[in-house]
């Protein structure tokens, strides 16, 4: 009997705009900004924390500033 050969997937985080090699927010020239919780929820987990930057790719800047509006995002309840 032929042993089944688990193919790799690609999962959610793939497809996610979030798994890059540069920083996105450095590309499209924009900033981690609270009121736009769509962008956000890219750089979060199912559950709702911060992704790190190893798998985001984001710059050490675009990260804390990211951290902070989602933190603000969060008490406004705009996003988990
Ligand atoms: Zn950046």
């Amino acid at each position: 009997m032929a042993k089944k050969q688990k193919r790799k997937q690609p999962s959610q985080k793939t497809q996610n705009a979030a798994l890059r090699t540069t920083c996105w927010f450095c590309d499209h020239d924009v900033t981690p900004d609270y009121k736009d919780p769509k962008t956000l929820g890219y750089f979060l987990t199912p559950r709702g924390r911060v992704l790190p930057r190893h798998i985001t790719s984001v710059c050490a800047s675009c990260q804390r500033g990211l951290a902070v509006q989602i933190k603000r995002a969060r008490q406004l309840a705009l996003i988990r």
